[in-house]
């Protein structure tokens, strides 16, 4: 396998992106909007730039900007052999963009929702190749994280977890399968997590450093929930926290209103600059 097809230049699929040239890979990077192909543009330069910096491979990090291509246009994906979908966490985007990547790629292509909690089996439903569609649940930042949560879906076939599990071998990155069920292990944990540190901060219970402080030095947690809800980006939590209140239907998981109230205000964290931590 050569040529990845890559949707989404946001956090997720600019960060694969880097990976997979940096693995060898061909990566065309579709987003309907150009200014986040130009942020991805840059970071894939700097990433090079880094990598060449701190000595690897020169050939490989040299070579790395001119393994990816940019475009608007979801019809270039026609020659890809394996797709990896990263659009916003929302199901009528989902749903609208995978029956059109059925028509544009040949049957055999494989592809992976990298959705937080859609169920995979529900992605599956809106092409006509249910077996040949998985969830890679990549950690964030891609390059960084040795370890993909690979979902099965109702219909995803042994041979299409096989495939998945060789691209990430090229990628050096080891997968744990795991059946589906919104939110999968990873974030059915992790987003009510998040969320409940968020009313603690809503309550006064403390203050943001503090809450994360907590679970950085009693727990040994490499980072806080607050801190790690800023490099998901909040949208993307309320999305998800949202999408799994409704799959379940269960009150555990409705959303803390402060969450709601950041979103509203543009404090999706990092991605642009604030959110419960400044990053300018
Ligand atoms: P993001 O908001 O940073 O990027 C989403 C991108 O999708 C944007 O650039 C947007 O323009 C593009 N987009 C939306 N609709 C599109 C369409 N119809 N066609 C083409 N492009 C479209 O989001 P993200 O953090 O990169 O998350 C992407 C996916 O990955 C989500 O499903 C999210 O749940 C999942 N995910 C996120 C993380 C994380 O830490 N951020 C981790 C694992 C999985």
């Amino acid at each position: 396998m050569k040529l990845v097809g890559v949707v989404g230049a946001g956090v997720m699929g600019s960060g694969l992106a880097q990976a997979l040239a940096a693995h060898g890979y061909s990566v065309v990077l579709v987003d309907r909007a150009q200014a986040q192909l130009d942020r991805a543009a840059d970071e894939v330069v700097r990433y090079a730039r880094t990598g060449r910096l701190f000595g690897h491979d020169t050939e490989k990090y040299g070579d790395l900007t001119q393994r990816v291509s940019y475009t608007t246009e979801l019809g270039d994906l026609g020659a890809a052999e394996f797709v990896i979908e990263n659009i916003t966490e929302n199901w009528s985007l989902k749903a609208e963009i995978y029956p059109r990547l059925d028509e544009i790629c040949p049957p055999e292509t494989v592809f992976a929702a990298n959705t937080s909690c859609i169920p995979i089996t529900k992605i599956a439903g809106a092409t006509r190749r249910p077996d040949r569609v998985l969830g890679m649940h990549f950690m964030n930042p891609v390059p960084m994280k040795s370890t993909v949560e690979v979902i099965r879906g109702w219909h995803t076939s042994e041979a299409t977890i096989a495939t998945a599990m060789e691209l990430l071998e090229g990628l050096e990155k080891r997968g744990i399968v795991v059946n589906d069920m919104p939110g999968f292990v990873s974030n059915r944990v992790l987003m009510l997590m998040v969320n409940e540190a968020i009313f603690l901060l809503q309550d006064g219970v403390a203050g943001a450093a503090e809450v994360d402080e907590i679970f950085r030095s009693c727990f040994g947690h490499a980072s806080g929930p607050l801190e790690t809800a800023d490099l998901i980006g909040l949208d993307t939590i309320l999305y998800s926290i949202e999408g799994l209140q409704e799959f379940y239907g269960d009150s555990k998981y409705r959303p803390c209103p402060l969450l709601r109230k950041m979103v509203d205000a543009g404090l999706h964290g990092r991605k642009t600059g604030q959110g419960f931590f400044s990053y300018s």
